[in-house]
């Protein structure tokens, strides 16, 4: 069927990414583009760190590549899709207004989770959006004292550059170090060090137990017993998908929109970014990717899909990559590593925190890290794509 209306859902990272590559595919039919946030789309990775840190304002985030108007799209920012009936193909609005689509993307990303049964106080933060990350900075200015709770990218980051700024920190992490579940206990201890040798509290292996204040947060109470006092509190435990508006409409919500190796949900409906579960064949497993870079490669290949149909669809096959700035330290990891892989230094030295290392499971090779060497993790992100044993890829060091 030739499409004549796409509706995208999510004014984002991949909804920006998946208009602008409809319209750079000659997609010349209607797009209607709906985003919950009033603002037009904007980076996010910037929020924990220059914006965090005091360095950027607002005006400096955006992410279109000119001016939206140019995208020629029917524009409904700062209104929420309530509801998908995708036997009628219509999108439901917070409002009462319903729109019909030929073609759906969903690009409605995830949202961050709140630690269970606490007390709502004043001073209690999570970071996902601008609005999060300007109200975390005012509040910062005011007070010195902040504990960061979850020692993940999001919470190491914002311990990074809250210390950065001068304050006290402590960042609390129930695994045994922080980054552990991403980069393994050996990579997550050199990251409790570098935290530590900046002088922030890091407390590991512990859960809290509770956030305590009368109003404003006061302190934050740890299972071992220990007390952190507390004017700040920041809360990195991790995102759920956005997929309730999709509740009740026959799509398969399992941890994310799931799709097959196509990006496709349904007919006609394809889901990118942090929101959608794929297929990814060469891995032969179900993944859900909250990176930077998978929202945009993901929204190209959804349109591709959604435009060219299932029989002309390729299979989205990504090599996942992240990076993340600590202090002076540039993080990158690429590839599918898991904590318990065996790692392997191939260049540099961890003591030095100038290396490039690579990770291997089963003999294959899994991953690779690089701290502050960017472009020889690139060329690692290159040799993942070939499905490599741990012994070819060490043997290509030499070759
Ligand atoms: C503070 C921070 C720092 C980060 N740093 C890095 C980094 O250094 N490196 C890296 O690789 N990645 C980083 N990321 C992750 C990266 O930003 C995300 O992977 C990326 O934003 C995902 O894009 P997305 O468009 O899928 O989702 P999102 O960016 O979450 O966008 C989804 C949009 O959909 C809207 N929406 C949700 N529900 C609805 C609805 N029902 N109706 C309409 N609109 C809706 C949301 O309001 C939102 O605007 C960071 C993320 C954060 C929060």
């Amino acid at each position: 069927m030739t499409l004549k209306s796409v509706a995208v859902v999510g004014a984002s990272l991949a909804g920006l990414r998946a208009v602008e590559a409809l319209r750079r595919s000659g997609f010349d039919g209607r797009i209607d583009w709906i985003g919950a946030e009033p603002h037009a789309p904007y980076d996010r990775p910037p929020l924990s760190k220059q914006v965090l840190r005091g360095e950027w304002g607002p005006e400096r985030i955006g992410l279109a590549r000119g001016e939206i108007s140019a995208l020629h799209a029917e524009l409904r920012f700062g209104v929420r899709a309530e509801r998908l009936d995708t036997q009628a193909r219509r999108v439901h609005l917070a409002g009462g207004e319903s729109i019909g689509f030929d073609g759906l993307v969903i690009a409605t990303g995830a949202s961050p989770r709140r630690l269970p049964g606490q007390p709502d106080l004043e001073g209690v933060f999570v970071l996902r959006s601008v609005d999060d990350a300007l109200a975390l900075r005012d509040a910062l200015a005011r007070g010195p004292r902040v504990v960061v709770v979850g020692g993940g990218f999001i919470g190491a980051e914002v311990a990074a550059s809250c210390r950065q700024r001068g304050l006290d920190v402590a960042m609390v992490e129930a695994l045994g170090q922080p980054l552990e579940q991403a980069l393994g206990p050996t990579l997550g201890a050199l990251f409790a060090d570098l935290h530590r040798e900046h002088g922030v509290d890091v407390r590991t292996g512990v859960a809290v137990a509770a956030i305590e204040g009368e109003r404003r947060v006061e302190r934050v109470r740890l299972a071992d017993g220990s007390v952190l006092p507390a004017d700040v509190v920041v809360v990195g435990i991790g995102v759920r998908p956005e997929t309730q508006w999709l509740e009740g409409s026959g799509l398969e919500l399992r941890d994310g929109v799931v799709c097959d190796g196509t990006c496709a949900a349904a007919p006609g409906v394809v889901a990118a970014g942090d929101v959608a579960r794929f297929w990814h064949a060469r891995y032969g497993e179900s993944m859900r990717v909250e990176h930077w870079t998978n929202a945009v490669e993901q929204a190209e290949a959804a349109v591709a899909t959604l435009l060219h149909g299932p029989a002309a669809a390729k299979s989205y096959e990504p090599v996942p990559y992240v990076w993340s700035d600590q202090y002076d330290a540039k993080l990158a990891v690429a590839g599918r590593p898991r904590g318990s892989d065996e790692l392997r230094v191939v260049d540099g030295s961890l003591e030095a925190r100038r290396f490039v290392a690579v990770f291997g499971r089963d003999g294959r090779l899994t991953g690779a890290v690089g701290m502050n060497r960017m472009r020889k993790l690139m060329d690692w992100r290159q040799k993942l794509r070939e499905d490599l044993s741990l012994d070819e890829a060490l043997a290509s060091l030499t070759s």
